[in-house]
Formats: structure tokens, C-alpha cells, sequence
């Protein structure tokens, strides 16, 4: 098996783990003064509920309850979208990935980035107000299974919320970006994480969390959005029933459950999505994978595991369940149902329908009643090898039998990166289709980790590593073939029909991991790309009208927002992400900087891409070229460094390149991977999982690849 080959495959896997002070010149201080007394108290509960019918604000992460992602903006249309330009840009002063959702009210931006920092900006300059920096202990990177990123804010009644990676809820004066308060949202001796952003609605903060690769059990929580008290608590799993259960929803969920689950903890984290009904005062959650992977492991093969890979709808009151649709019964591949949800009015077979809408990431397009929880269809929106299709009687997915791998390899498609991961999806009723990132036929080997047990505090996915490292790949052809749409290329903007069930218009990418996609009623669907460009498409036809390379590749689903009788178009780019971390950077640039870039017609056109770092100038280091000692290097390095620093040690641009470390790195790695020398910088320690003897395999292992780059090229 070569490198390449190795790479390609471990980075499938891993990629699956899977998240005003100072004011405007053109302003007179005196408004200034004025709106911020206004800004104080809103946005409040009636402007969110209204969110939709505004299309110049952008309130909540999803644009509205609905989570649409469509903005009624028509200034920038599909003949005109030429002639955007530049308005200003805002560097983040970050290199790692940017997931997030930029917020907009009352002329300001309100944005994340990694380690949760919050920072607000001047929507007309882009100068900064306020900057809010969690301080964050960076020693916990580690539980991040998919890197340090934050997807974004809530706002209410003055208040900036943000969920922090080490798990706090917090706070914040949306004026002058000071902390008000702060809760803990979960143990803090346990692997969970938050990336997600919060939504309010009725006056509670919802937060939930990730943590399921590592051993946990999943719940949401409801916070008082004024003091931070608990409300409710939805738990997603049940606990051990020896203990009692939390409420006759756990003791429902218990009934599907075998062995002793709890051990792990069953997982279920929903660490991304939540939308809102506030007529059907319905919350609707989607839940995260079983933990650990295997089902065999994890419940004896037995059960259906509820409320695993699920949409639940709960009582905004309570927390307590309406109805619940599992798209993936006795999950075994990581099939979260965390991806977005999305509200609609369809009309179908001649009815009117509020539906629900998702694409999670096993393969399949779902709808469903939202007031009842029936399904009404679900369709492939990708190549999936581990059902054929789902049983609209039953709603439960017609298995093929090959995804229910043993201790020998199965390849399913999708792995789990899924057919759709958390890049927002967006729906535009004008043409009546969902825009919907997908990565298209990624294959996966899974077999059971033979003689698993719960290890406590790092991965548990019951799945076994060393036989996917040694397992010779053929070509993907060669694989049992799946159900859906065949896969011509890694990633494909797909417009799908959710009434005919099938996509309108397909935009193929050479490349897997593309943005969130943003819809307008100008006829337009905007997305970034892993490749560094920012294009725009018709929304009813997908013919490309518009098109920018940003110089470092965006994940982040655009926004756009009307001020002062202006239409903007903003965008995060910034490279990271799992992928990002594992995977080989698209842009070839070297830890580029994060950018928040904002758009208007009529500005400037000379768009400077953003340039990445050089790479330091290589000396030579002796290294041990015994074979064995090589061996054990990569094999330390697979198991318990390739995560951050990519497949086969080759940065993919967002940290630092471990073969260009300087020389004194090199002497000091006994202390930074033994010793936690490096831990402020977020580099973990490792003192309890590798030896002395390991590290300077490790050593030897980095310095031979960095002799083979002194080579000579061909
Ligand atoms: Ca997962």
C-alpha cells in the first residue's frame, strides 16, 4: 500500500469523526448614542419570530426559526451579481478552520472563530467594536474530535450568547462585549465539546454538545436566556437504569438498549442542529451517533437504541418528546442525524404540509410532517451501499446487510464523513429547491475492534485502526456499488426537489469538502468551495454567474443583509474543519489566515487572494534510518498525531508542518509530546499514551521525511 494510498484512505476516515465603543465614520455619534439604547433591548422575541419577513437583518443562525437560509434580498440578482466587489475585509487573526454564521443586527456583525472567541464589527467598515476571548484552556483541544471551531452566536435582548469548546454557556453584553454571566454546560472531566451555536426561543438558551467519538451521552439543554438557570434537560440516551431514569422518555428509550451501554455512554450528542416552531411551540432536535461506533459493541447488536441519529421534537415547555423519526435504527457508521433541519410549507400530492426537512449524513433526503412526525419520503441524494431505500410504511430503511460489518472489513458507502456533513443547506421557495453540499461516494473499511474496552478519556469508536491502515485499497469501482445518484466526482452541489424527489441541477467539484450554501430571492445560491473560490450560481438553472478566488478555502455558508439601502454578501473563510486539519490544503497555501470578506455592488473588484505563509528554509538533521525504528514512527504518528497534523505528516495548511519544525523543536520533543510543553499552544500532553522510546521513534520518523524533502526534485 503506498503513502498516497494510505492518506487517502486515513483521511476518508478521519474526516468522518465526524462542528462598539469606537463607531462608524459616516455615522453622527449622536444616532449612535440613540441606537444603542435601541440595540439594547432587542433583539426580543417578537423581532425573532419575525425574522423571516426581514430580509435586511440576519438574527439568527439559520437567518430565522426556519432555518431556510434564504434571504428576500433583490438587490443582487443574476444579471448584476458581476458586479460585486469588495467592501471591506476583516482578518481574524486565525489559521484555523471557520465554520461559523456571522450574525446581524442594528449594523453589526457579530462572528466567531476558533476557541469560541466572539467578536463584533461595524457592518459598514468592518472596524472592530468589541472582541471577547473565552480563554479557553487550549490543553483541552484534544476532545475536539474536529478541530477547535465554533459555528456561531444567539442574540437576544441585548445579549450575545456563545457556546464554548471546553463546554461553558456564556453571556454577553451585545454593547460593549463583556460577560454577564456563564454556566457550565457539562463535566468538565469528560470528553464533550461545544461548536455548535445556540438558538433562543421562548426565552431559553439551547445548547447541546459533541463528544460521542470519545465515550459520552448526549442531551440538549434549555437555559433561562436572561440568568442562565436550567429549565429542561432532553437526555438523548438513557443512563443506567440502576441509577432510575430521568423521565418515562428514558425508560421508553431503555426498552431498545442492550448490555451495559452506559459504560461508554451511548452518545446521541446533537451538537448542531435546532430549529423552531413557535406555533407548534415544537423544538426540533437532531441527534448524534451511537458511542461507541459499533452497534454490536455498544448494545450487543440488539435495539434500535434510541434516540440515536434521530429528529425529536420536543415541547418548548419541557423538553419532553412529541414524536421522534430515527433515521438510522442501530446506527454502526456514525450516521449522525445532527446535520441541519429545515421548516417548509410544501404542497404535496395536492395538500399543504408543514414538513421537516434533512439531509443527514447516511445518504438519505427526509421529509416529514413536523406536526405529526410522518414520514413523507426519503430519498438518496448520494451513492449509499448500506440501504437500499427506506419503507414509507414503516419508515425504517431497507438494510443491504452490508453494513453490518463484523470483525472483517465491509466497505459502506457513505463512511462516516457522510454523504452531508453540518455545511448548512438552504431552500428557496421561488424555485422550490433545497441547495445541499454533498460529498459523493466515500467508501469506508469497517470492521469491530477486536477485544474493545471503554477507555476512558480518549477514543472509543469500537472500530478497528491498525486493520484499516494494512488493508490493501482497491478501486472504488471494485466495491459493492450503492442506491442513488452515481458518483462522478469527490463533491457535488446538488439541487434538490423535495416534491419530484430527485436533484434539478448537479454542480460536480473535483474536490470533497465545500461550503454552506446561501439562497436569494435575486435567483442566486451562492457557496464557497475547499478550492478558495466564492461563486454564485442561478438559483433555478445552477449556471455559474459569478465566481472569486479567495486564497484559502471556505467552509462557512455565506449570509447576506440590506444597511443604509445597500445589499452585502458576507462570507468566512478560513481552511480547518477535520478535514482541513487531516486532509491536504486544496489552496497549496500554508497557514493562510481567516478572513471575514463582505461584498456590495459597485465595490472594489481587485480582489487580492489571501497569500499563506512560506514554508522555512530546511538544514539538515541526523536522523536513525533503521527500518524497525521508522516503522514504529509512523505508526506512533498515525495513532496519536495524525489527527492534528495531517495523513503522512503533510500539513493541510492550517497548523504548523512538522517537517519544517525548526531544529531546537526537534531536540525539545521529549517535552512537548511527554511534557506538555506546548500545551498553552494547544498541543496535548501525551506522557500517558507514549513512551520515551516512542517519541524518538516518532523523531526519526518526522526527520526522514524531512530528508526526503531535501531530496533532490526530479
Ligand atoms: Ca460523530
Amino acid at each position: 500500500m503506498t503513502t498516497t494510498t494510505k492518506s487517502v484512505l486515513l483521511l476518508a476516515m478521519i474526516s468522518g469523526l465526524m462542528q462598539l465603543g469606537a463607531c462608524s465614520q459616516d455615522k453622527p455619534a449622536a444616532t449612535a448614542a440613540s441606537t444603542a439604547v435601541t440595540a439594547a433591548a432587542m433583539p426580543d422575541a417578537a423581532t425573532l419570530k419575525a425574522a423571516a419577513d426581514d430580509g435586511k437583518e440576519w438574527l439568527t443562525y439559520g437567518h430565522d426559526y426556519a432555518e431556510t437560509r434564504f434571504s428576500p434580498l433583490t438587490q443582487i440578482t443574476a444579471d448584476n451579481v458581476k458586479e460585486l466587489g469588495v467592501a471591506w475585509t476583516f482578518d481574524t487573526d486565525s489559521f484555523r478552520g471557520l465554520e461559523g454564521t456571522p450574525l446581524i443586527h442594528d449594523g453589526i456583525i457579530y462572528a466567531t472563530r476558533p476557541w469560541s472567541s466572539v467578536f463584533a464589527l461595524d457592518a459598514r467598515n468592518g472596524k472592530k467594536l468589541w472582541d471577547f476571548d473565552p480563554q479557553v484552556d487550549k490543553s483541552i483541544g484534544w476532545k475536539a474530535c474536529c478541530d477547535v471551531v465554533n459555528r456561531g452566536v444567539a442574540l437576544f435582548e441585548g445579549k450575545v450568547y456563545v457556546g464554548a469548546i471546553d463546554g461553558r454557556l456564556i453571556a454577553l453584553d451585545a454593547k460593549t462585549g463583556k460577560q454577564l454571566w456563564q454556566v457550565q454546560t457539562t463535566d468538565p472531566m469528560r470528553p464533550y465539546t461545544i461548536t455548535g451555536a445556540p438558538r433562543v426561543v421562548d426565552g431559553k438558551v439551547l445548547i447541546g454538545q459533541g463528544g460521542a467519538e470519545l465515550g459520552s451521552r448526549g442531551y440538549l439543554t434549555a437555559y433561562d436566556a436572561n440568568t442562565g438557570a436550567q429549565v429542561w434537560r432532553f437526555w438523548v440516551v438513557p443512563g443506567n437504569p440502576a441509577d432510575g431514569f430521568e423521565n418515562p422518555d428514558m425508560e421508553k428509550a431503555a426498552a431498545t438498549w442492550s448490555g451495559k451501554w452506559w459504560e461508554v455512554g451511548g452518545g446521541g450528542d446533537p451538537w448542531d442542529t435546532i430549529v423552531y416552531d413557535p406555533t407548534l411551540r415544537t423544538v426540533y432536535v437532531g441527534t448524534g451517533n451511537g458511542s461507541p461506533w459499533s452497534h454490536q459493541l455498544r448494545s450487543e447488536g440488539k435495539g434500535d437504541n434510541l434516540y440515536l441519529s434521530s429528529i425529536v421534537a420536543l415541547n418548548v415547555d419541557d423538553g419532553r418528546i412529541k414524536w421522534h423519526y430515527q433515521t438510522t435504527p442501530a446506527d454502526n457508521w456514525d450516521y449522525t442525524a445532527t446535520q441541519p433541519l429545515m421548516l417548509a410549507d410544501l404542497t404535496m400530492n395536492g395538500l399543504p404540509r408543514k414538513v421537516i426537512m434533512q439531509a443527514p449524513k447516511n445518504g438519505f433526503f427526509y421529509v416529514l410532517d413536523r406536526e405529526t412526525g410522518k414520514l413523507l419520503s426519503a430519498d438518496p441524494y448520494a451513492e449509499v451501499s448500506w440501504a437500499s431505500g427506506v419503507d414509507l410504511e414503516s419508515g425504517r430503511p431497507i438494510e443491504t446487510g452490508n453494513g453490518r460489518y463484523t470483525t472483517a472489513i465491509s466497505m459502506v458507502m457513505p463512511g462516516p464523513t457522510g454523504a452531508h456533513n453540518w455545511h448548512p443547506m438552504s431552500y428557496n421557495p421561488a424555485t422550490g429547491l433545497v441547495y445541499l453540499p454533498t460529498m459523493q461516494g466515500t467508501s469506508f473499511p469497517y470492521s469491530q475492534e477486536k477485544g474493545f474496552t471503554h477507555k476512558p478519556g480518549t477514543w472509543n469508536l469500537g472500530i478497528n485502526h491498525d486493520a484499516m491502515v494494512g488493508i490493501p485499497l482497491k478501486p472504488q469501482s471494485e466495491y459493492k456499488p450503492g442506491t442513488g445518484p452515481k458518483t462522478r466526482t469527490p463533491g457535488a452541489l446538488v439541487a434538490w426537489d423535495p416534491i419530484k424527489r430527485e436533484p434539478r441541477w448537479v454542480v460536480d467539484y473535483p474536490f470533497a469538502i465545500d461550503g454552506g450554501t446561501l439562497s436569494t430571492a435575486g435567483n442566486l445560491v451562492f457557496q464557497g468551495g475547499a478550492d478558495g473560490k466564492l461563486r454564485g450560481f442561478t438559483a433555478d438553472k445552477g449556471e455559474l454567474v459569478w465566481e472569486v478566488d479567495l486564497g484559502v478555502g471556505i467552509m462557512a455558508p455565506p449570509i447576506t443583509f440590506e444597511l443604509d439601502g445597500k445589499q452585502y454578501l458576507s462570507v468566512l473563510a478560513g481552511w480547518g474543519g477535520s478535514s482541513g486539519l487531516i486532509g491536504p490544503s486544496n489552496t497549496g497555501q500554508y497557514k493562510p489566515i481567516g478572513r471575514l470578506w463582505t461584498f456590495v455592488i459597485g465595490g472594489d473588484k481587485n480582489i487580492v487572494p489571501v497569500k499563506g505563509q512560506p514554508l522555512p528554509e530546511l538544514t539538515t538533521i541526523a536522523f536513525d534510518s533503521n527500518k524497525k525504528v521508522l516503522a514504529q514512527g509512523e505508526n506512533v504518528y498515525t495513532k496519536h498525531c495524525m489527527l492534528c497534523h495531517g495523513a503522512g505528516a503533510v500539513s493541510g495548511g492550517a497548523l504548523v508542518d512538522l517537517r519544517y519544525a525548526a531544529p531546537a523543536t526537534y531536540d525539545n520533543i521529549l517535552n512537548i509530546v511527554r511534557h506538555g510543553a506546548y500545551t498553552g499552544l494547544g498541543m496535548p500532553n501525551l506522557g500517558e499514551w507514549v513512551t520515551d522510546d516512542e517519541v524518538n521513534a516518532l523523531k526519526n520518523w518526522l526527520l526522514s521525511l524531512r530528508a526526503d524533502l531535501m531530496k533532490p526534485k526530479k
